[in-house]
């Protein structure tokens, strides 16, 4: 965002995971890019993206991990998780069972991610308002439960992703600054 060189202060490492077509891409896209892609799952095979943004006067990188389509065969591997010290776990507003699957995903995370990470639930697709399944207040029931902070967001028209990833990123930055 900046023509002068960057002097990167720290590098934040975070992985992007959930069921399959919850719009993990489209999130990823929308932060780093500001794109919303149509023709989306052009970027199969792309490990991560990268922002950088600035938290309390220092420059962060946030490396944002795409699963790439791996969780599709369910062999989202350690090393996707090693390194990360965040997590956005998204499911799906329009599809209860993407949101009943996010209990297996967080196990997940405990299981391979380092026990600091910072965990983020994301609902996305707030925009359908019409075929909401989810009601907010079921996800937030679970994110407090679980101790994740949590968003409802659009990568279709950007509501709530930078915020979203700023919260995240802050969340880090108290953790290991
Ligand atoms: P992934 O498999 O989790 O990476 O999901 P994708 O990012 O490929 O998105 C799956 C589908 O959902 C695509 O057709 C996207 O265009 C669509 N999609 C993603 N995010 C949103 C959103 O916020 N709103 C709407 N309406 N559609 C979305």
């Amino acid at each position: 965002e900046s023509v002068m060189p960057e002097k990167i202060d720290y590098v934040f490492k975070v992985v992007v995971i959930g069921d399959s077509a919850v719009g993990k891409t489209q999130i990823l896209s929308r932060f780093t890019k500001n794109e919303f892609c149509f023709d989306s799952k052009s970027t199969i095979g792309v490990e991560f993206q990268t922002r950088t943004v600035t938290i309390k006067s220092k420059l962060i990188k946030a490396q944002i991990w795409d699963t790439a389509g791996q969780e599709r065969y369910r062999a989202v591997t350690s090393a996707y998780y090693r390194g990360a010290l965040g997590a956005m776990v998204v499911y799906d507003v329009t599809k209860r069972q993407s949101f009943d699957h996010v209990a297996r995903w967080v196990e997940e995370l405990r299981a391979h991610a380092d026990n600091s990470i910072v965990i983020m639930l994301i609902g996305n697709k707030a925009d359908l308002v019409e075929l909401r399944a989810v009601p907010t207040e079921d996800a937030l029931e679970f994110a407090e439960d679980q101790g994740l902070f949590f968003a409802e967001t659009s990568a279709l028209n950007g509501d709530n992703v930078d915020k979203a990833f700023f919260q995240l990123l802050e969340e880090i930055y108290g953790v290991i600054c």
